[in-house]
């Protein structure tokens, strides 16, 4: 399967970030994985121009599960599309914690993101406590139940296992570590979705560098990386890119 390299700027970026969009195409015109920048909305459209005809696909970091509506500051996943997105981030542990969004709630995003053409990427993962006391794959297993469409697919639906503690912190899981969840995961959709399932790709994010990217993405079922801080710069997530 194709490897995936996706930035999420997160509430970062203004008008002068579009260059590291034109530094990123020009360093990468022929990448051996999908690369992928979602900016913060305001961004969007003007970074998939900047985008367009170039190795680089845009995406957003949240949608509304409905259509269109009295909805103030929501933007949906039509409006996502239409502002030249493939992709869309759901369930992020910024706004399940933020915005107390719980497994349902994301399930429905992602149906939006499907209904309008998007990818959606569902992002999973424990919090320190929740690892501390033993929970993690039980944790990881209800989101993955939870927040996924029954009918999603291999080439809709991204799984990003993010753990809480590793994000923004310079903290990473072992190898082996991530090696079990993301095995723990893929068993869980081949069960559930079966060819399909083996073919979701499932991406590891948090701390994820260009110093530790090639160690993390040789792990098995690991197909790619989310990521925060080393996005920003084009530099920095190009030396992720080249790990893939
Ligand atoms: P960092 O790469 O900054 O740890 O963020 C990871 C993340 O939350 C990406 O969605």
């Amino acid at each position: 399967m194709q490897k995936l390299a996706a930035g999420n700027w997160k509430m970062n970026g203004l008008a002068a970030s579009l260059a590291e969009i034109e530094a990123l195409a020009t360093a990468h015109p022929t990448p051996g994985c999908d690369i992928l920048i979602c900016p913060p909305a305001t961004l969007l459209s003007r970074v998939s121009d900047a985008a367009l005809g170039t190795s680089v696909q845009t995406g957003a970091q949240d949608c509304h599960p409905k259509d269109s509506g009295a909805h103030t500051g929501d933007i949906s996943a039509a409006m996502v599309r239409d502002a030249g997105g493939a992709f869309v981030i759901v369930g992020h542990s910024e706004r399940r914690a933020d915005h107390g969004e719980d497994d349902a709630l994301v399930r429905a995003k992602a149906e939006a993101a499907h209904d309008a053409g998007l990818i959606a990427i569902v992002c999973v993962g424990e919090t320190l406590e929740q690892r501390e006391a033993g929970r993690t794959l039980e944790v990881v297993g209800g989101q993955v139940a939870g927040s996924l469409p029954d009918d999603a697919t291999a080439e809709d639906t991204v799984i990003a296992y993010e753990p809480v503690w590793a994000i923004g912190t310079g903290k990473v899981p072992t190898t082996d570590e991530i090696a079990l969840v993301h095995a723990d995961i893929r068993a869980r959709l081949t069960a559930r979705f079966g060819a399909d399932g083996e073919g979701m790709r499932i991406i590891y994010g948090g701390s994820v560098k260009a110093s530790n990217a090639a160690e993390i993405f040789a792990v098995p079922n690991v197909d790619g990386a989310l990521v925060g801080g080393a996005s920003l710069k084009a530099a920095d997530f190009g030396g992720i890119v080249d790990a893939l």
